[in-house]
């Protein structure tokens, strides 16, 4: 067998990658030299991926209350505990919980049986931890869910502006593409917006080390600042957008000193970040999870998409606001309606498109609107209204905020469904059923990445044991229920041209997702699929989003939302901030299987800006505990002086060994923000102490 092209299926860059085949096995990986992504780089994770493959761990068989089943008893025991649930609760006791790991014929296919047949909006994702922040703010500023910029943009770009964004970390080959940028063009600017040093800083030309959560307060000074000194761009102000005025008047009379005092910034390096910002037209803005995941991220997210809008910089090359996403598959969830308060095809639960979806499908019982977004959702199952849950693909029990509200919302559930590719997890432990789930290199789909690149995850080797891809898993429930009519698919590609198929139904241009070109794919060309990016229109050409000024809102103009700026609210002890370290990824089922990714760092770390340990009397690699009202957990200290005083960082990666069960989602009270829904999971107050 030649050696099969695929994509990553770790972060949100979506690299490609040339597995080498030998003797029915991987026998390594290259980054592929022809994908718009990352041209043949790959970083130390996705070097590693032929070292996650095999048994290892693995859940190779269904497992029903404890006992090993038949995948026959299996999908009738799902079925009829779901029926059961449904017909004795109503259809909103019963709920799915998707993954942004999953393939987008995965997620399309549980949508529909839950939005079309099942008539409930109850299926929402990790996705929503991840950037529905961006989300809803795309939907307020341009009408539609659209990231309005690529990777190129990134490197044509003169003025970087990386908010919330460790991308040497996160996203290391944007990254490198931005590193390789900016030797190429010595003269392009870069400013990292973080209230850490981190790796990222190693680039810049500015640091602006704020205090956390002030990142809309800054943003919201720039829009004044351009107003103030002639940098707007009064001609597609006038043309393209609304709003501008009531976003001064919110934004208020901030300039660089009153900016400085409330971010606890130096005001010239304020004053240094709006004069760049201002004097240079070719500005990308790219935001992360450092915005999103906040209690007020979806106005943050407009303060940055604001200020592009204001001046007319979006829709061109080497400018715009972009939004980088976390997980490999974020973007398809989102494609397909993997959020609650989503249709398929980008669609929203207004009649219209409530409507059109039916039609399409077929529905005999369609959501008539929203369901529940993740932490309500967890939370309406600890109260005991959720009877039924399917998690696929995810480990809420450690990513989701409150771990001890989660676990009992598990162990309130009359029956909850795990389909995982690991045995093992700390949500798999509350399973009445597991589900063997084929992983990355066993089964075969699309993928989208953050530029709207469509790309091929192709089988590489058999599935390992009784293991099945998730879509499959999805359409035997669907039969077993008596819907096998429509869920009647031979393989992914079918459900592939289907979903394509429905990007275009009763579209004419109305709606910026549009594949249609891709349903008349035959199974051939959808095996030899080369990425691809959105929109594809079945007719007229392919441009990209913004270009002519055309936003997708009623008027056609963009929104120039007013924004508020809020500063989170005060609380005792310290300021916990989490997120990733740079070779593993979420909870280590995959990456913790391969030893050389351990070497970076290897165990549950509590960092500490020097003095703060000082006067606490802890010294590098002392036990220390870090608790508040949610619960504690236990680490090893380190001393980073790149972290402001008053502050500590913990990893999202641990759970349950040398810290608690849960890890870092101990420490993170399940608030959220009220347009997205998004946990405010970089927020939350703690004391630490020695142990
Ligand atoms: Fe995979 Fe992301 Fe690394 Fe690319 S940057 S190889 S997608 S983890």
């Amino acid at each position: 067998m030649p050696n099969c092209n695929t994509t990553c299926p770790y972060c949100g860059v979506g690299c490609g990658v040339t597995a080498q085949l030998a003797g029915g096995q991987v026998s390594g990986v290259l980054g592929d030299g022809d994908h718009p992504a990352n041209a043949g780089r790959l970083c130390v994770k996705g070097t590693a991926l032929a070292e996650t493959l095999g048994d290892e761990g693995r859940l190779l068989h269904p497992v029903l209350a404890g006992h090993r089943v038949s995948w026959q008893a299996a999908i009738a025991a799902l079925g009829s505990k779901l029926q059961e649930a449904r017909e004795r609760h109503g259809p909103d006791a019963i709920a799915f919980y998707l993954s942004g790991q999953l393939l987008t014929e995965d997620y399309y296919v549980a949508n529909k049986l839950m939005k079309g047949f099942l008539g409930s909006g109850n299926v929402d994702t990790n996705s929503r931890l991840c950037m529905s922040s961006a989300v809803a703010a795309h939907k307020r500023a341009f009408g539609e869910d659209v990231v309005p910029c690529t990777y190129a943009d990134v490197e044509d770009c003169d003025l970087l502006v990386m908010v919330g964004s460790n991308a040497a970390w996160t996203h290391p080959v944007v990254y490198q593409r931005i590193e390789a940028a900016k030797q190429a063009n010595p003269g392009k600017r870069i400013v990292v917006i973080d209230p850490r040093r981190t790796a990222s800083c190693d680039l810049a030309d500015l640091h602006l080390q704020l205090l956390p959560g002030t990142d809309a307060f800054l943003f919201a000074g720039l829009l004044r600042h351009l107003a103030n000194n002639g940098a707007l761009d009064r001609a597609f102000i006038d043309a393209h957008t609304s709003g501008l005025d009531a976003a001064l008047d919110a934004a208020g009379n901030l300039d660089a000193a009153g900016v400085a005092q409330v971010t606890g910034l130096d005001a010239q390096e304020v004053a240094t970040f709006y004069d760049w910002f201002t004097a240079t037209e070719r500005t990308v803005s790219m935001f992360s999870q450092g915005v999103k995941q906040s209690a007020t991220g979806t106005d943050k997210c407009n303060a940055v998409i604001n200020c592009h809008l204001a001046t007319g910089r979006i829709g061109r090359p080497g400018m715009g606001p972009f939004s980088i996403t976390g997980q490999p598959n974020a973007m398809g969830g989102r494609e397909v309606g993997g959020l609650s308060n989503q249709l398929a095809a980008h669609m929203d639960y207004d009649p219209a498109d409530v409507d059109r979806v039916a039609r399409f499908w077929g529905a005999t019982d369609m959501a008539a609107g929203p369901g529940l977004k993740a932490v309500d959702l967890f939370q309406a199952a600890a109260d005991g209204h959720i009877k039924f849950l399917w998690i696929m693909a995810t480990n809420p029990a450690v990513s989701l905020p409150d771990s001890a509200l989660v676990r009992r919302a598990l162990a309130r559930c009359e029956f909850v469904v795990v389909s995982d590719c690991t045995a093992q997890t700390d949500t798999a432990a509350f399973a009445d059923l597991l589900l063997p789930a084929a992983p990355w290199g066993e089964k075969d789909g699309t993928v989208t990445n953050s530029e709207r690149v469509i790309s091929r995850q192709r089988q590489l080797v058999p599935a390992l044991g009784e293991a099945r891809p998730d879509w499959l898993i999805v359409t035997q429930v669907a039969r077993a229920l008596g819907l096998g009519e429509h869920f009647d698919y031979r393989g992914p590609e079918a459900i592939f041209r289907e979903h394509a198929a429905l990007s275009a139904f009763e579209n004419n241009g109305s709606r910026a997702f549009d594949i249609g070109a891709l349903a008349q794919l035959d199974d051939a060309q959808y095996a030899a699929l080369a990425p691809v990016r959105w929109p594809l229109p079945a007719s007229g050409p392919a441009i990209e989003p913004f270009c002519d000024g055309r936003f997708f809102t009623a008027d056609g103009r963009a929104r120039i939302v007013a924004v508020q700026p809020q500063a989170p609210a005060p609380g005792e002890g310290m300021t916990i901030n989490t997120g990733r370290f740079r070779d593993q990824w979420h909870t280590m089922t995959r990456t913790g299987r391969v030893p050389r990714l351990s070497q970076h760092r290897d165990f549950f770390s509590i960092s500490l800006n020097p003095s703060d340990a000082a006067q606490l009397g802890l010294a590098e690699g002392d036990l220390v505990e870090v608790g508040n009202a949610q619960g504690v957990v236990r680490g090893l200290a380190t001393l980073d002086p790149g972290i402001a005083r008053g502050q500590s960082f913990v990893p999202i990666h641990w759970s349950g060994q040398f810290t608690a069960a849960g890890g870092a989602s101990n420490l993170i009270p399940a608030i959220t923000d009220p347009y997205s829904g998004q946990p405010q999971s970089k927020f939350a107050h703690a004391s630490i102490a020695p142990c």
